[in-house]
């Protein structure tokens, strides 16, 4: 089998109503897939975190490395490609793009021998997976503590054991939102807070402290990635447990932040961080230093796919008293590709998601959808 051509697929949607994270403006939902394409007729498919513009550039960067090479090798050409823009590319988009190829290769992988990855990955230890909803941003036009609170009461009536708002904007607000959506949810309902690197260090200490007493889960973010010392200095000077590592690429981008205990809570997405190759080594180094994986997931349902593969393989430890169950990020904000680009849904019951179990990623693409969102003009 050898791989003869490498497509993308650029998906997007114009929003009605605007939201924004502290980080974000999104007006519009834009999502790159990639699609590996072998001489058998065997195709899989990846997709990439982040920018879909330069995302594209990327993989066509890559292609030539691949062409006509065996596509069961993945470690291979995890090591080929990466090496290729080492020099200039240790971080960010390239690796984002490496990602999407990645998780392609073991989709076709999965084909081949007929097995989902999560197999081809050492074994599956569950069949569905609790979710958490992950939404609560602020919206255009609309008081910022009411909606907040109405959606996520929304989450939880519909099942979800935890919901994970946005915070990052002003603290004081941020904290009249964590109260309205604590109301809104009752005492038993999960909830984190996540902060898109909204804050310094002394708005993040205060917002912790003052947040504490409505049983926050964790603190996602608090500061920009980049400082590992002000991380640690959230941990150390409030309560809440710090989660972080959404922008943290690759075993070498984790590995500073895992040794200096920057995190409690370590959040690689498999679509940024380096596929499955570089997640379960990222997952494998957390474990080593103790720190619990809830990897971050935010794309379509190949990226919710590839995330529900890699999480069933997820080994439970500790397993003296019982495993600490991993839970799944689940985007509830507006995205009408998200699950269109696949023929059956990937949709939740009562809070909980079911891992699919047909080889690969166990998704089929639905082409007609990446006509409709494909960009006009
Ligand atoms: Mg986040």
């Amino acid at each position: 089998m050898k791989i003869t051509e490498i497509r993308t697929h650029l998906l997007e949607h114009r929003l009605e109503t605007a939201f924004e994270s502290a980080s974000m403006r999104f007006d519009k939902r834009v999502h790159l897939l990639v699609e590996v394409i072998c001489d058998d007729g065997t195709t899989g498919w990846g997709e990439c975190l982040g920018p879909a513009g330069p995302n594209r550039a990327m993989v066509e960067a890559y292609t030539p490395w691949l062409i006509g090479k065996d596509p069961l090798e993945t470690e291979k050409h995890w090591a080929v490609l990466y090496n290729a823009l080492r020099d200039q590319g240790q971080r960010g988009v390239s690796v984002c793009a490496l990602s999407g190829i990645d998780i392609a290769l073991w989709d076709i992988k999965g084909k081949h021998f007929g097995v989902p990855v999560s197999t081809l990955l050492g074994g599956r230890f569950r069949e569905r997976i609790r979710a958490y909803a992950t939404g609560s941003f602020k919206r255009d036009g609309v008081d910022r503590v009411a909606d907040n609170a109405e959606e996520t009461g929304r989450h939880a009536a519909d099942g979800f054991h935890a919901v994970k708002i946005k915070i990052g904007f002003d603290p004081s607000e941020d904290l009249q939102v964590i109260r309205a959506v604590r109301e809104a949810i009752g005492p038993d309902t999960r909830l984190m807070i996540d902060g898109n690197h909204g804050y310094d260090v002394i708005e993040a200490v205060r917002v912790g402290n003052a947040a504490a007493e409505y049983d926050i889960d964790w603190f996602e973010e608090p500061v920009i990635p980049e400082q590992l010392d002000a991380y640690a200095e959230v941990r150390a000077r409030q309560p809440i447990p710090v989660a972080g590592g959404e922008t943290w690429h690759t075993r070498w981008g984790f590995a500073e932040p895992l040794r200096r205990r920057a995190i409690d809570i370590a959040q690689p997405d498999l679509c940024g961080v380096g596929g499955f190759t570089e997640a379960k080594r990222v997952a494998d180094l957390a474990t080593l230093h103790g720190v619990r994986v809830v990897p971050h997931v935010w794309g379509t349902a190949v990226q919710i796919a590839a995330a529900l593969q890699f999480m069933a393989a997820m080994v439970p430890d500790p397993v003296r008293r019982g495993p600490i169950e991993p839970i799944m990020e689940f985007d509830r904000t507006h995205n009408p590709f998200r699950q269109a680009v696949v023929t059956r849904p990937i949709e939740h019951e009562n809070g909980w998601v079911s891992i699919p179990d047909g080889p690969g990623l166990g998704i089929e693409i639905d082409r007609d959808a990446l006509k409709e969102f494909a960009p006009k003009g």
